[in-house]
């Protein structure tokens, strides 16, 4: 599935709840969603994991759906070409 099928996808889900919710609570359960992929990862639970990086998404594209924007385009745009900041592709710049 494509990024921009899986973001229509979740807005015929869920559009209309994260619409009532809004920007600001459905990016609260974004951040939450992070924290839950964070904890699956540290407990080394490969099936966690997974769940937790597929409602990562989720989350992330209802995010993009409320404020209007299209993930893929976005995504192509900031990095088709390779690093945003260096445009290499390995990426060449100095590791912090
Ligand atoms: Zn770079």
């Amino acid at each position: 599935m494509r990024v921009s099928e899986a973001q229509k996808l979740i807005r015929k889900i869920y559009g209309e709840r994260d619409s009532r919710r809004g920007i600001l609570g459905t990016s609260l359960h974004l951040g939450e969603e992070i924290g839950e992929l964070f904890r699956a990862i540290r407990s080394k639970n490969p099936g966690d994991v997974e769940d937790e990086l597929a409602d990562s998404l989720a989350w992330l594209l209802s995010v993009s759906e409320l404020l209007g924007v299209d993930l893929e385009e976005a995504f192509t745009r900031r990095y088709g070409k390779g690093c945003p900041k260096c445009s290499s592709i390995p990426c060449k710049c100095p590791e912090v």
